[in-house]
């Protein structure tokens, strides 16, 4: 007990020497921060819900006129992970909701497979308005539309964005020339430090089912880069 307490007030006296009057306490939690936080959290609510509105109410290009329902993307605005499309088909457009058709259906079951669920990512496209018979996006509406994609990547900052295809892969990545995501894909690219996966769009994947396990091992290092386990029991 003595050697105890001379080695107390030895260790007091090294803390004067230190320059403190007394023992160092834990760091205590700042909960003036978590308000700060907190407030935080409703203003990126807020501002998805404002993108939410201006592309209802938006005209900036021609396909407003022909549109049902403009897609903005659902998810959680705290994702970690985005996948991005290209535009609305038939479906989406019918029900205002990304990825519900049959390439959404796939995309479902690759993001199920992954062990993850549709809730808890986000999904959206470049462009938010169906464009009629399903025909490419024009860039003259890629220009319009983008900036609201921009914004959402923004508010959400995710650790990783997987580009769904051609048209999402060049207006994250920038890229002027035709590209080819059969020689993009399998390697991450930067956006604003965010890790960018191109990979093939999954109404490609309907129609070239033998890619699918190339998506498969694009899917296995956003697992990986997010530090999520990698489901064994894949169907697929
Ligand atoms: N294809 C896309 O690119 N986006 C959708 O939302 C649906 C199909
Ligand atoms: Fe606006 Fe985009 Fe719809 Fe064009 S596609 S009207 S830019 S929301």
């Amino acid at each position: 007990m003595k050697a105890q307490i001379e080695s107390l007030v030895e260790y007091i006296q090294y803390l004067k020497e230190l320059g403190y009057d007394g023992f160092p306490l834990p760091s205590q939690p700042d909960h003036k921060y978590d308000a700060v936080l907190n407030v935080n959290d409703d203003d990126k609510k807020l501002s998805m819900e404002n993108i939410r509105l201006a592309v209802s109410e938006c005209h900036k290009c021609i396909l407003a006129k022909t549109r049902t329902h403009p897609v903005a993307g659902e998810g959680d605005y705290n994702a970690v992970l985005m996948f991005i499309g290209e535009a609305p088909g038939y479906d989406e457009d019918q029900q205002g909701k990304p990825f519900v058709g049959r390439a959404g259906k796939l995309l479902t079951d690759i993001i199920k497979a992954m062990g993850m669920t549709r809730e808890e990512v986000f999904i959206a496209n470049v462009i938010k308005c169906r464009p009629p018979d399903n025909r490419a996006p024009m860039d003259n509406e890629i220009t319009a539309c983008v900036p609201y994609l921009f914004n959402q990547i923004d508010i959400i900052k995710p650790k990783v964005i997987v580009t769904l295809g051609r048209y999402s892969t060049t207006a994250i990545l920038g890229f002027r020339e035709q590209i080819k995501i059969s020689e993009l894909r399998g390697r991450f690219f930067g956006y604003k430090g965010i890790k960018v996966m191109p990979t093939y769009h999954p109404a490609y994947l309907l129609r070239n089912e033998k890619d699918k396990k190339l998506v498969w091992n694009d899917m296995k290092l956003v697992l990986q880069e997010l530090g999520k386990a990698i489901p064994t029991n894949k169907a697929r």
